[in-house]
């Protein structure tokens, strides 16, 4: 499910700190110098070494701006057991959720157009396996089909003046990503 809204929903447990604020992300060095490090805004990287915050609580955090609620991080246990023993279900749980509200806000697809499109699914699925240039054949009609619907979809919206803000809702994407989209569509040959 999270596929179909992409980078848009991207959730990670995130860190709060001691007076409620989110701390920045915060750059791991993990090759010891060697400049092979990462960003990362996990709760788990504001253990208080190195100059970085040291997390208070962890919570779900989406990368559309929504937060869970926040659970308080037990140190001591992480100390003791590692952080791998650190039990993060009920973040994972509240993102979930969040997904399953943005779905529902989402437009529903017409019955006949879910089960066409399921059928589909298995049927190339399977030739793949038996077949497999049968099945590029119908991929690339697949992609001349996705390229002319959703242009003449995405000229279609143009015209009858959607915001992105309402194309996003109805994807369950950002206004940005939906922009985007509609974008690309539109200059796809
Ligand atoms: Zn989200």
């Amino acid at each position: 499910m999270t596929e179909a809204f992409g980078e848009s929903h991207e959730g990670i447990v995130g860190a709060v700190l001691s007076d409620g604020s989110e701390p920045q992300p915060v750059y791991l060095d993990v090759g010891s110098g060697s400049g092979s490090g990462c960003r990362t805004g996990e709760w788990w990287a504001y253990d208080g070494q190195m100059g970085r915050p040291k997390g208070a609580s962890y919570r779900a955090a989406c990368a559309c701006g929504w937060r869970g609620e926040s659970y308080p991080i037990d140190w001591k246990q992480a100390d003791d057991s590692g952080l791998q023993d650190i039990d993060t279900s009920r973040p994972h749980i509240d993102w979930v959720d969040h997904i399953h509200c943005v779905e529902r806000r989402t437009v529903p697809l017409p019955d006949e157009i879910s089960e066409t499109l399921g059928r589909l699914e298995e049927q190339l699925t399977r030739l793949a396996e038996q077949a497999p240039a049968t099945a590029l054949k119908a991929v690339a009609t697949l992609e001349r089909l996705t390229r002319d619907v959703g242009r003449e979809a995405a000229s279609a919206a143009e015209a009858d003046e959607l915001s992105p803000k309402t194309i996003g809702q109805a994807l369950g994407i950002s206004p940005g990503r939906a922009r985007s989209r509609l974008a690309g569509y539109l200059l796809a040959r």
